[in-house]
């Protein structure tokens, strides 16, 4: 029943904005190359605007990233020193960079004036001494590839590349695992570093500093409106959207108070986990309304749709459907067995069986006097009448 790739769409999107993007840069560059060096100057203000701006919002792994990258490009640019061992020990800037990215894929965004700040940075010296760990064991590296069949070409890039492999192959599954913008844009950072690592990159590093940093301020952006607007659970918008929505309501609209029939005897029966991941699934089908219908997440097992501009008889059909749709979707779940003596310390005492839910539905339409609160409270009576004529029905 848990869905595997939840992240599958944000990865895909992220990864599609970036390409389009980069491959928009590319095609301006005539336009933006004359004014270059304006550009490498105004990089350090984009590079303080996003230091403070992600911490301000408490994206700490965002602030040590730009942090790092500001270091970088400055002794890049010649304005720190270092800038002869950044070339000469290219392989192991580019592999701390790559190790520094799974760790902060690992672990989450914590005050960085606090001890959890101190770990993230010590991870990330770590990080940065695994990598001269590693290209200091290459000689045993090569010998051990060699002996089992690679040639020293393959082997001596075998160095960098598989540790580069394995690395976005677990940046790529932590993306594609659980839906989380700021993880996706970690995996697009890491195809760029590589990218400009394996000189396949024609713009200047400031112009691409740029981009990628408006990327980051663009994830935070969007990661705080949805966390203002969408519910954590189900990924709907929450009730916080609902009320700003009815403020662009017109004079013609339908509301639908929905609620998840005995759903505390689901719980009890099954779990509160399991229940979570009911109520996602409800959502899910929710949000398929037809005629036009917004859905929200009310608060607990409620939910709203509201159907603007459609009369009761449009809004009925619809909803109609999702009821049907809801009572007939079979749901598997694993469902733990009764632990008895012999099998409480056995961990496959698990069964998988079909269960299914259903809502009740109470709908009203808007009328002239009335306000969308109260469009809301009526919807809400219809729905009490639902749940006393036996449940699992559109009542108005
Ligand atoms: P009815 O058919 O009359 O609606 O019965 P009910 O049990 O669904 O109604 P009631 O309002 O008494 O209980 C709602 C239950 O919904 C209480 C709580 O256990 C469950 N619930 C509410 N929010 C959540 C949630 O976010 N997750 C889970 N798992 N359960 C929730
Ligand atoms: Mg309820
Ligand atoms: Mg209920």
């Amino acid at each position: 029943m848990i869905q595997k790739l939840e992240g599958l769409k944000t990865t895909l999107w992220t990864g599609l904005a970036v390409s389009l993007t980069y491959v928009f840069a590319m095609v301006s560059q005539p336009y933006w190359m004359a004014k270059i060096s304006l550009i490498e100057q105004v990089v350090y203000g984009i590079l303080l605007v996003g230091v403070l701006f992600t911490a301000q919002f408490s994206r700490s792994r965002y602030t040590l990233i730009i942090a790092m990258l500001g270091v970088y490009y400055a002794v890049n640019n010649g304005v720190l020193s270092g800038e002869q061992q950044l070339i000469a020990q290219q392989d192991w800037f580019f592999l701390s960079a790559t190790f520094t990215l799974a760790f902060l894929t690992s672990v989450k965004d914590r005050g960085l004036f606090s001890i959890h700040g101190l770990w993230r940075i010590l991870g990330i010296c770590l990080c940065i001494a695994l990598a001269k760990l590693w290209l200091m064991s290459e000689p045993y590296f090569i010998k051990t590839a060699i002996s089992v069949g690679i040639s020293q070409v393959h082997a001596k890039s075998l160095v960098v590349e598989l540790p580069l492999f394995l690395v976005a192959l677990f940046i790529l599954y932590k993306s594609l695992r659980h839906p989380s913008l700021l993880v996706a844009s970690l995996l697009t950072s890491l195809v760029l570093a590589s990218l400009v690592f394996h000189q396949h990159v024609d713009i200047p590093l400031s112009a691409l500093l740029s981009l990628l940093l408006v990327h980051y301020i663009l994830v935070v952006v969007i990661d705080s409106y949805y966390l203002a607007y969408r519910d954590e659970l189900t990924g709907i918008p929450s009730r916080r959207a609902l009320n700003q929505y009815a403020l662009s309501l017109g004079r013609k609209y339908c509301v639908a108070m929905l609620d998840v029939d005995h759903f505390k005897k689901f719980n009890d029966s099954y779990g509160h986990d399991i229940g979570d991941q009911v109520l996602k699934l409800v959502a899910a089908k929710i949000m398929k309304v037809s005629a036009g219908g917004r859905a929200f997440r009310y608060g607990g097992e409620e939910f709203t749709v509201v159907f603007p501009r459609r009369n009761l008889k449009e809004a009925e059909a619809a909803l109609e459907e999702i009821r049907q749709l809801i009572a007939d979707y079979k749901i598997i779940i694993r469902h733990p067995i009764r632990k008895d003596k012999k099998s409480r310390n056995n961990k496959r005492a698990d069964t998988t069986r079909a269960v299914s839910v259903t809502i009740s539905i109470g709908l009203a339409e808007k009328e002239s006097a009335l306000s969308f609160e109260q469009v809301v409270k009526s919807a809400d009576e219809a729905l009490y009448r639902a749940k006393r004529k036996g449940r699992n029905n559109v009542s108005q």
